[in-house]
């Protein structure tokens, strides 16, 4: 796997939520009300058991309070840092409709497995051996989760990965203010270390292998694949220097270098949470005037709002009801032509204004890739692969989660899809090898 050099962009940037001490995290989890029928445990996409998470803190108990963490979401460390708790657990604490500050549930996460990864504390072995083998395309969160699980099973894994590194965008698109690609790095290693899971990489399924050989090699196949590229807009000057996919930057940023040096003006196109985090980061950056140009208005916007009341403290500007109409530059980008636009985002006839820029990110979406399994007749509806409630998709001994199957949600969803799939994997395994008298 790619090893990480030292020298990253992304370093740049401290924790914005910085980790608790002993003494802290004593406090908060005593602060904890240990409901029945918690409400955060719903909001958990992977349903941690968090007032018992948070009651093994307040007694001293981090190694069984990180073990019921983990034993819901192998994730459970990024999850900690990456999760917008504000619309999950943390949203629904019974604290915030008494006006008290809610539990900081991804704080106390962060403490429990932060100390198991420093104490070297494993959990989890392989299952006995069962004979059969699965294929999980994608070593993203999705993949990761599943592979996992179905280990524990003591089915044999082997994970396909397009790219050079695991983690998927947990390692090259999270903002690094939440987590660095090394946190995501350590994460994949333990997770790999339950061991016999045999990891592919720079090997993409469609062109590498295809993914009918699968079936023959496999007794069944996880699809993890997640959404693909930046998507454009087709704006004239879009292949100017300067010019680039939002994720595509944020890759380059948290995996490499990129030369921040002269860049005085940015311009983020786009007004959803993958636009909020750039503003974010360019801010970070340090560079002086950073603008989004959103063909929507604030009420509408489909960021974050916490993300956005965040960009706006670090100096961000907003230009609502906007379109680019034009990139100008000799070569280089040096300005954004753009287009106003009504309350109904039709455009106001000769209202037109131009935004310096020395960096435009495309934060406009991406594309989907679900539709080259259509081939091998697997349902597909805008690009997104349709599972059922098992993520089983309409192929025999094939499933699906995470990104690539709902949509693009978040690193939560995806550890609880590719967890789901696993046990539905594992069920049509051991229902392929019961002989009907053993029923
Ligand atoms: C900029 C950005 C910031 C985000 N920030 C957050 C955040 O703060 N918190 C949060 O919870 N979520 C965040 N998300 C969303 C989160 O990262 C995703 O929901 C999650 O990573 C989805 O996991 P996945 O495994 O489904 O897909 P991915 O993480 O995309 O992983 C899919 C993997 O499959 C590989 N792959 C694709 N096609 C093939 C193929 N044919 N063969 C082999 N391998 C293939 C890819 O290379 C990739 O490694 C963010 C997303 C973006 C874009
Ligand atoms: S995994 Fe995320 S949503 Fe679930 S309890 Fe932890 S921080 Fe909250």
């Amino acid at each position: 796997m790619l090893k990480l050099p030292e020298d990253r962009t992304e370093t740049h940037f401290d924790d914005y939520k910085k980790a608790y001490t002993d003494n802290q995290a004593a406090v908060e989890a005593n602060r904890c009300l240990y409901c029945v029928d918690a409400p955060c445990i719903k909001a958990c996409p992977t349903s941690i058991n968090i007032p018992e998470f948070i009651r093994k803190i307040a007694t001293g108990n981090v190694k069984g309070s990180a073990k019921t963490i983990f034993e819901s979401n192998i994730l459970g460390m990024s999850c900690a840092r990456v999760c917008p708790v504000e619309v999950l657990c943390v949203g629904d604490c019974v604290y915030n409709e008494m006006g008290v500050p809610p539990i900081e549930i991804g704080k106390l996460q962060r403490y429990s497995t932060d100390t198991a990864y420093e104490e070297g504390w494993e959990y989890f072995e392989a299952g006995p051996d069962t004979g059969h083998s699965v294929a999980v395309v994608g070593g993203g969160p999705a993949g990761l989760a599943a592979a996992h699980e179905l280990r524990r099973y003591g089915h044999a894994v082997t994970i396909f990965e397009a790219g050079d590194i695991l983690g998927g965008l947990n390692t090259t698109g999270v903002a690094p203010y939440k987590m660095k690609a090394d946190a995501s790095v350590a994460e994949v290693q333990w997770i790999l270390n339950i061991g016999g899971i045999d990891v592919k990489t720079n090997t993409t399924v469609g062109k590498d292998i295809g993914w009918e050989e699968l079936d023959q090699k496999f007794d069944a196949v996880f699809v993890g694949i997640g959404i693909g590229p930046d998507k454009t807009l087709d704006t004239p000057g879009e292949d100017l220097d300067g010019v680039i996919g939002a994720v595509d930057w944020i890759a380059q940023m948290k995996l490499g270098t990129y030369d921040m040096s002269g860049i005085e003006h940015a311009v983020v196109v786009g007004g959803g949470n993958t636009a909020m985090d750039c503003l974010r980061e360019l801010c970070g950056l340090d560079v002086p005037h950073v603008t989004m140009v959103y063909r929507g208005d604030e009420d509408r916007m489909s960021g974050y709002d916490h993300e956005w009341d965040a960009a706006k403290k670090l100096g961000a500007r907003p230009e609502w009801l906007s379109l680019p109409l034009e990139y100008q530059g000799s070569g280089k980008v040096e300005s954004v032509r753009c287009q106003r636009l009504d309350s109904d985002r039709k455009p106001i006839a000769g209202d037109e204004f131009t935004l310096q820029a020395d960096l435009v990110l495309l934060g406009v979406g991406q594309t989907k890739l679900g539709e080259q399994l259509e081939p091998l007749g697997v349902e597909v509806e805008w690009g997104r692969l349709l599972v059922d409630h098992h993520g089983g998709l309409n192929r025999k001994g094939w499933f699906a989660g995470g990104d690539a199957s709902n949509g693009a949600k978040e690193v939560v969803n995806a550890a609880a899809e590719g967890k789901l799939a696993a046990r539905s994997i594992h069920n049509y395994l051991s229902a392929a090898t019961t002989a009907p008298g053993d029923l």
